[in-house]
């Protein structure tokens, strides 16, 4: 058994406990941060989709709704969600914003208060948009659906810094872990800065809970077969949705919490190939060029995504028996995609059953099925206008925005934490990732957990010591850097 004490202990180190360490770190702070998953190298990342999901995603890949509808994915690395998402990266608008001031009471949600915490977060990190004649042809395809229907559309912002190293945008690995150490995730960007500046990293570190204590607060887990116990003036939780309201129903918080592991949302996603007569060859280039900019779209409450995915998750995602799944396969080269991103307004619920187990109770309501219909209906007539010979839609759901569990909030029937951040009725436990969110944006979430971890520093620091700036260059050789 360890003791150690520091100033604050972080568990989780994707969106919002990366941005907070370096900010914790440059204030001259004793921080550990406590991670479940492994370190790696960028060059050493999976460089298969079946070993990227075993060994950078938890539960080896998917984690099912209690009712099977959805399948939800989350990192289990140091980076976290970062390492493995596409990194999109977009500010939320008064749309999503002015429902959380509602629901939450917090005037601070607005796009004037949040401003600065996005314009902070922006400085640290490179942010591009693909150029179009990096476009594949699932991004013409999609292109000329919208323009033929009249929708808008717009390029897409990526947290990327040199993904055209060898020309053109080229690499389709991001979802794996980014061998380039191009991707912005926090394990190229701001955990290795806040090393640096002192930050001591423990990985391979599963936090079973944690005990709120007069003097500090004391968190357990486990490394390997140890059992592991350390302690901090401050714990600040980060472990993601899932993670962060698992461990605190596991510490026996469920009670004095009334709202713990409400209110859990994740933006369904439903995902349509076409084949096409020519090769569309979806698989070269960028992954994921452009978006749906469409204010109809965004008043139905969904959004189109320009995306594809490799062989094996094709596979999983292709309808059809044997022969007809066979099929598609074999078209691989031939197939387009895109998907309809639902903003979901049905709250889930994460319980934890008798064995310690996490249970995601999610279904689709009235609302979300309508919403995909409506978007599906939008891609079939994509592919229609765009010359498809054969549309096959995924036969299930898919959750990767993972949100809500311990909102953010002023009172404790509603939400779990309370404005400076911190559990209500416990001040030095706090919690800094996607599980605030007070309902569903409808827009990407990370850089708006990224932002919140900017202010969350500013609250934890009392204002004295604001955080400032990294350097926005990235190392010339970043794949050398200690990650
Ligand atoms: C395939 C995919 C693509 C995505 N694409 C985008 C995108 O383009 N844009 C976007 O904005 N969002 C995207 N997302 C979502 C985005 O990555 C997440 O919303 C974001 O990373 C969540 O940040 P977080 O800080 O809440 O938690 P995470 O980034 O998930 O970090 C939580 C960390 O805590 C660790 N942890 C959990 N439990 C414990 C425990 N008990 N003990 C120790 N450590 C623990 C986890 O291993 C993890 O590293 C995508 C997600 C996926 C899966």
């Amino acid at each position: 058994m360890k003791l150690s004490r520091y100033d604050y202990i972080i568990v989780g180190s994707g969106a919002g406990g990366g941005v907070l360490a370096f900010h914790l770190a440059r204030a001259g702070k004793r921080v550990l941060m406590l991670e479940a998953g492994q370190r790696w190298q960028p060059r050493d990342y999976p460089d298969n989709e079946l070993d990227a999901s075993a060994r950078l995603m938890w539960s080896g890949g998917v984690e099912p709704s209690q009712d099977a509808s959805l399948m939800l994915m989350r990192g289990r690395t140091l980076g976290g969600g970062t390492v493995i998402n596409q990194c999109l990266l977009d500010r939320f608008d008064d749309i999503a914003l002015d429902d959380w001031a509602a629901r939450s009471g917090l005037d601070s949600f607005s796009e004037t208060a949040m401003g600065r915490h996005y314009d902070a977060v922006e400085a640290d990190l490179s942010l591009q948009s693909i150029p179009e004649s990096d476009w594949n042809g699932n991004a013409r395809i999609y292109a000329d659906g919208f323009d033929r229907l009249g929708y808008r559309r717009a390029p897409l912002r990526r947290g990327q810094s040199r993904c055209d190293v060898a020309g053109g945008n080229d690499c389709m690995r991001c979802l794996g872990g980014c061998p380039r150490a191009s991707k912005q995730s926090t394990a190229a960007t701001f955990l290795p800065r806040a090393e640096e500046l002192g930050l001591e990293i423990i990985t391979g570190c599963h936090i079973h809970g944690v005990v709120h204590g007069s003097a500090g607060v004391t968190v357990y887990g486990q490394v390997g077969r140890e059992q592991v116990q350390f302690f901090a003036a401050r714990c600040v939780l980060a472990a993601g949705t899932l993670g962060s309201s698992r461990i605190l129903m596991n510490s026996g918080l469920g009670d004095a919490l009334p709202a713990l592991g409400k209110g859990f949302f994740c933006h369904p996603q439903f995902v349509t190939f076409a084949r096409y007569a020519e090769p569309v060859d979806a698989h070269r280039g960028s992954f994921q060029a452009l978006k749906s900019d469409d204010p109809r779209f965004r008043a139905a409450g969904f959004k189109l995504e320009n995306v594809f995915m490799g062989p094996v998750a094709a596979a999983y995602l292709l309808p059809g028996g044997a022969r007809a799944h066979q099929r598609l396969m074999r078209d691989y080269r031939h197939l387009a995609c895109i998907e309809v991103a639902v903003r979901d307004v049905t709250p889930g619920r994460l319980s934890l059953s008798r064995g310690g187990q996490l249970r995601i109770h999610k279904s689709l309501g009235a609302p979300e099925r309508k919403r995909a219909r409506e978007g599906l209906k939008i891609i079939r007539d994509i592919y229609r206008v765009t010359g498809a010979t054969e549309v096959a839609q995924a036969p299930t759901g898919i959750g990767l925005h993972l949100m809500g569990g311990c909102a953010q909030g002023l009172h404790r029937d509603s939400s779990v934490v309370n404005p400076e951040f911190a559990v209500h009725g416990m001040p030095r436990l706090h919690v800094v990732d996607g599980s605030l969110f007070p309902s569903a944006p409808g827009i990407n979430p990370s850089l708006t957990i990224m932002a919140l971890a900017h202010r969350a520093a500013e609250a934890l620091l009392g204002g004295a010591q604001a955080p400032a700036g990294i350097s926005r260059s990235v190392p010339a050789d970043a794949a050398e850097v200690s990650a």
